[in-house]
């Protein structure tokens, strides 16, 4: 039996990972649909290849490039978010969410609301909405499938067992390029460094947020919402090597840990293939050419952004959308060299300070928190 899948983000880090695995198993997959924001060359490239039902280019501008390619085929067009939004209820079996940021929460949202099990690498969207997020893949009984590597991970740990046994989850953090620098020494690095992640291959976003330690803070608080945990349940630490995802330990002091190569076509086939288990090319893990797996805890004065977001866990959902919200201003102004490295905590915690709380029961009130806290976000910048 094929899967139909949907695949937002599909010329991203997350999205070339997801269809060099379907190349492999082709007769297992169809595609409905595949998503760019404004790389029409690939998007119209893929769609060539997949033979999807749409595509979707959500920067309008560069439409004329795929209309011109797609114009021999039979597949629709669709722009801007509408577009995304669309797609994202058309029937499928999967929808992969590999959009980076809070661009990916209204389609993520409107595909659990249409009753689809998601793949979902797009934890910007459960970060800032978890809330309405959680409780609606409950109601409408949609598997949330985890293709960030170490909610994987746990996931993958905890096939058989209980939650109820379950003590803590850890997740891994490689430590990033800066590991061996203070925070002051970190101060003034170049994007160029900073984009020199030491042992994942992912998106500008992603590669810094991992180099800041937010991109575990985010993950902290990922994991609370995908498993139901509150904030002492889990933790995470520095492994370099990133050979272990994840683990578990349970009461019985038992701990049951994932290791994987570090390539993010093992978590993205896991979910793809879900309940059954896909044949990859990929690394393999040799363990007896691994001198040691070291193991160190999270500096607090040295990434501080990790406890910025960690410490939101249970708390007011208002400080985590405008934690999102604020990382994605200053990482984008530091991508384009308009504010230093370690500028980028200091608007994240000065946003979360400003900000007035509020109640967030519904979709709108979250994009609308959303736009506010980036106001708040650019509001700070003058002052840095
Ligand atoms: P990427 O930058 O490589 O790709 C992002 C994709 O989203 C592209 O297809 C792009 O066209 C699309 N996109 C970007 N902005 C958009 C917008 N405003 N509207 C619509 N589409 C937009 O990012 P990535 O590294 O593939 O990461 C995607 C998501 O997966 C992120 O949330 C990231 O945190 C998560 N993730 C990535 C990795 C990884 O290894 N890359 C690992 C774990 C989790
Ligand atoms: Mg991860």
């Amino acid at each position: 039996m094929t899967k139909a899948i949907t695949i937002l983000g599909a010329t991203g880090s997350v999205g070339a990972s997801t269809l060099s695995i379907i190349r492999e198993n082709r007769n297992s997959f169809e595609i409905v649909g595949l998503t760019s924001h404004s790389n029409a060359e690939l998007l119209a490239a893929l769609a060539v290849e997949f033979a999807p039902k749409y595509v979707v280019l959500s920067d309008v501008r560069h439409i004329a490039v795929l209309e011109q390619k797609l114009a021999a085929t039979d597949i629709q067009i669709l722009t801007g978010e509408e577009g995304l939004e669309f797609l994202a209820i058309q029937k499928a079996d999967l929808v992969v969410a590999a959009i980076t940021g809070f661009a990916g929460f209204k389609p993520v949202f409107a595909a659990i609301n249409a009753g689809t099990d998601i793949a979902l690498a797009n934890k910007e969207a459960l970060v800032a909405g978890g809330h309405l997020l959680m409780p609606l893949a409950t109601q409408k009984g949609v598997t949330l499938l985890p293709i960030d590597s170490e909610h994987n991970a746990i996931f993958q740990c905890m096939m058989g067992q209980k939650w109820d046994h379950v003590e803590q989850v850890t997740l891994t953090a490689s430590g990033g390029p800066f590991l061996s620098m203070t925070s002051q020494e970190m101060y003034h690095v170049p994007p160029s460094r900073a984009l020199k992640h030491p042992t994942w291959s992912m998106g500008a976003k992603i590669t810094i947020d991992s180099a800041t330690m937010m991109n575990k803070g985010f993950e902290s608080l990922e994991a609370a919402w995908l498993f139901g945990l509150d904030k002492k349940q889990i933790c995470a630490i520095i492994h370099p090597q990133s050979i272990m995802h994840g683990f578990v330990k349970f009461k019985d002091e038992s701990v049951i840990a994932h290791l994987a190569p570090t390539d993010m076509k093992v978590p993205i086939s896991h979910a793809l293939g879900w309940p059954e288990r896909l044949k990859i090319t990929c690394e393999k893990l040799n363990l007896t050419q691994i001198s040691n797996l070291e193991f160190t805890e999270i500096k607090e004065d040295q990434f501080p952004s990790y406890n910025l977001a960690y410490q939101l866990i249970g708390d007011n959902p208002c400080y985590a959308i405008a934690l999102n919200a604020a990382n994605e201003i200053a990482v984008a102004l530091y991508l384009d060299k308009q504010v230093s490295f370690g500028d980028i905590y200091k608007i994240n915690a000065k946003t979360i300070d400003l900000i007035k709380l509020t109640e967030l029961p519904d979709y709108h009130s979250i994009i609308d928190y959303n736009n506010y806290a980036r106001n708040i976000a650019h509001s700070i910048l003058p002052s840095l």
